[in-house]
């Protein structure tokens, strides 16, 4: 980097400018530049590595102080013991330069004053909730959960003596005030507080919404909102067709790995939110690990610039995969939310979510048989798991993603043995109606 050379003149402690010097100009003719433009420069500044366009990927462990005294500034910033912008790095597992400009683009998606990123979804999720959680609290959350989560929350989170209080993600503004109310006399009577409201909306793999404004309201009638954060996994929408801190949420989860990501060529997460409660998860990042490692943040840096294009092409082309199977006579119905049929549901949607997405539940007239044969026909999608990728996948969440829920879980969950999960990517549309044509004939 070529200006970051020692410079004498400056030994004394006060900082050069690593990254693009703020505030860098993020208006254009009186107005705010969009994400879509952002992604392609915001929080980098080619001066500084050699003119190149592109960020470098810095692979290194560790970063050289200019001199003692700002070493020391550095670490009074990652402990939190001096305010201001954390404009040193340290030490790669809490910070790096590729991490830091992914985590300022992030940020900007879901209109959050701060991000972090990490190297799965999961690790977000665990590292989020381990903040959070002492011994005797109580946690709220919407279900179903991915199952990962609701085994983090379930099974680790109990031994260490926090225990957990679902609801049912079309839950009424009635019903999450008795969840509230449960919740605070559990966590009384536990000697512990409600110290995370944990939603996932849409649910997985039933495309069921979560009210978060209603969530808010129960939440503030019941607890102090700044004690009590609402976070919410918004993997299947964000960050184009729901903006959940605008309804609400306090923090917002990802799996990077799948629409943010969007390659199927990855495994990362983020976590957007108010500076107040990234910093808390900082800390806990900071001592356990996790932290995205350069070369994925760099792919990230990458899947950004393209993110609205693939989420808008994805969303236009379930919508028209969706019109063809409507009506089909060997399919039973679809879980879409471009065609809910639940007036609840479609009140959240239309007050939540600014497009429906391109993963859907597609239930066969059959049972698993038939959702195989299907699954075995097609020719242009993946048989696979995950989502949000550029091509096409389908899956069957009751032998697969779900195969360890309890089979009275996944009644109450609606994922029965004739669901075939699909998340439709950016191939031609025609192309793939033919392709779920031809393997509905095969049924
Ligand atoms: C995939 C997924 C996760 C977990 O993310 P990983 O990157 O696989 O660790 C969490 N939540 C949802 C909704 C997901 O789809």
């Amino acid at each position: 980097m070529a200006n970051n050379t020692h410079d004498p003149m400056n030994a004394v402690d006060t900082p050069t400018p690593r990254r693009k010097p703020k505030p860098e100009v993020t208006e254009i003719g009186g107005r705010k530049m969009k994400p879509a433009t952002l992604m392609m420069g915001h929080g980098y500044d080619p001066a500084l590595s050699e003119n190149s366009i592109k960020v470098p990927i810095f692979l290194t462990s560790t970063f050289v102080f200019e001199n003692a005294a700002a070493g020391r500034r550095h670490f009074e910033e990652q402990t939190g013991m001096r305010e201001g912008p954390k404009d040193g790095l340290v030490y790669s597992r809490f910070n790096g330069p590729n991490q830091e400009i992914l985590e300022d683009r992030l940020a900007i998606w879901d209109g959050a004053e701060d991000a972090l990123c990490f190297s799965s979804g999961m690790s977000a999720i665990s590292v989020l909730i381990l903040a959070a959680c002492n011994s005797g609290d109580v946690i709220v959350h919407s279900g179903p959960l991915y199952a990962a989560s609701e085994g983090f929350i379930a099974k680790v989170m109990a031994r260490y003596g926090v225990t957990y209080i679902p609801f049912p993600a079309g839950a009424s503004p009635e019903e999450l005030d008795e969840v509230m109310k449960a919740a605070k006399a559990k966590a009384e009577e536990q000697g512990g507080e409600v110290p995370l409201i944990y939603l996932e909306s849409p649910g997985n793999p039933t495309n069921a919404l979560v009210d978060i404004q209603a969530v808010k309201e129960a939440r503030d009638a019941h607890f102090d909102p700044a004690r009590c954060p609402i976070a919410i996994d918004n993997t299947f929408l964000g960050p184009l067709w729901q903006r959940p801190l605008e309804h609400g949420a306090d923090l917002v989860v990802y799996s990077l790995t799948k629409y943010v990501g969007g390659h199927s060529d990855l495994v990362a997460g983020g976590i957007t939110g108010g500076k107040k409660w990234i910093d808390a998860i900082r800390a806990m990042r900071n001592t356990m690990g996790g932290i995205a490692d350069p070369n994925t943040a760099w792919m990230l840096l990458r899947s950004l610039e393209t993110v609205e294009l693939r989420m808008q092409r994805a969303s236009e082309n379930a919508e028209k995969v969706c019109a063809f199977l409507k009506g089909h006579p060997k399919v039973e119905g679809l879980g879409y939310l471009g065609m809910i049929e639940d007036a609840r549901q479609q009140d959240i949607y239309d007050r939540h979510c600014l497009g429906a997405g391109s993963t859907f539940s597609l239930f066969i007239k059959g049972g698993e048989p038939e959702s195989y044969r299907f699954l075995d026909a097609l020719k242009v999608a993946k048989l696979a798991v995950s989502l949000g990728g550029t091509e096409t996948l389908a899956s069957h969440p009751f032998s697969m993603t779900h195969i360890s829920v309890p089979d009275e879980r996944k009644k109450m969950l609606g994922i029965t043995d004739n669901l075939v999960r699909v998340s439709i990517g950016i191939e031609d549309p025609d192309d793939l109606i033919a392709d779920f044509d031809q393997a509905l004939a095969a049924v």
